[in-house]
């Protein structure tokens, strides 16, 4: 039985009161999340500090939103998985589309990067998803596979069983134009069917593949209720308390 994970992705966003602040209204609320559901929070790197400090003893786990695909060196700027690691972190989001689209990351440095945290002892959330072009032409399938066989395909299965793979449709994210739970759970059918036919049913079946791209509380609980969805990525909604709590209670009071 997969459990559900809830994640919130901040983004660009928050200054260290505000992510405090944040923090502390989620923790307020946790109670009402239920047991069998996970969460994690994916701030900047400049909160990972203060806010694992905040969560400790918490049922909140802690992601940075990227990291570098060496250990350690002359890369200015670069975050490594140990010092992510050393921030209080147990896992990292790679390949999120706005990495893809604004920082050039390709799929073989996604591969370096999703090895990177691995080995660094982190357990990444690995994003993929189609364009709108992509999909309108009818190739949502092959970009699909493409960015799995590229970035997952060299992990042996204990490696697989530590990853989370998350759908994040591009033409979804940040637009308020959510993804059918029809469309989700298709796509999420065939990614698992993808790990099936590369890492044998045993693995697929116990894969959590996420759903992202403008998760509300409206919409959550119909998308949860899909049978290949295990919880979201959220970005937008998770920046205020009352909206990440809802999303990871959806569907309880229904
Ligand atoms: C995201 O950036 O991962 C995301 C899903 O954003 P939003 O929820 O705002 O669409």
């Amino acid at each position: 039985m997969r459990r559900l994970l809830i994640a919130g992705n901040w983004k660009m966003h928050m200054i260290r009161e505000e992510g405090i602040g944040l923090i502390d209204g989620i923790l307020a609320g946790i109670d009402q999340v239920p047991a069998n559901r996970d969460l994690m929070v994916f701030p900047p790197y400049t909160l990972l500090h203060p806010l694992s400090d905040r969560l400790r003893g918490s049922r909140c786990w802690l992601g940075a939103q990227d990291l570098h695909w060496e250990p350690a060196g002359a890369y200015t700027s670069g975050i490594s998985a140990a010092m992510i690691r050393d921030a209080g972190c147990t896992t990292v989001l790679v390949g999120h589309s706005e990495r893809r689209d604004h920082f050039g990351d390709t799929g073989s440095i996604l591969a370096r990067k999703l090895r990177a945290a691995l080995e660094g002892g982190l357990s990444p959330i690995y994003c993929v998803g189609e364009h709108l072009e992509d999909r309108e032409q009818g190739r949502t399938e092959e970009i699909l596979r493409t960015q799995v066989a590229e970035v997952m395909g060299g992990l042996g299965v204990t490696e697989m069983g530590r990853t989370t793979l998350a759908y994040e449709p591009v033409w979804a994210i940040g637009t308020g134009r959510t993804a059918t739970p029809e469309i989700a759970q298709e796509a999420h059918r065939y990614l698992r069917s993808l790990v099936a036919d590369s890492h044998g049913a045993e693995a697929a079946g116990e894969l959590r593949i996420l759903y992202g791209g403008s998760v509300k509380p409206e919409n959550a609980a119909h998308l949860l209720g899909q049978e290949d969805v295990d919880g979201a990525l959220v970005g937008g909604a998770s920046l205020k308390a009352d909206g990440f709590l809802g999303i990871a209670r959806a569907g309880v009071d229904a």
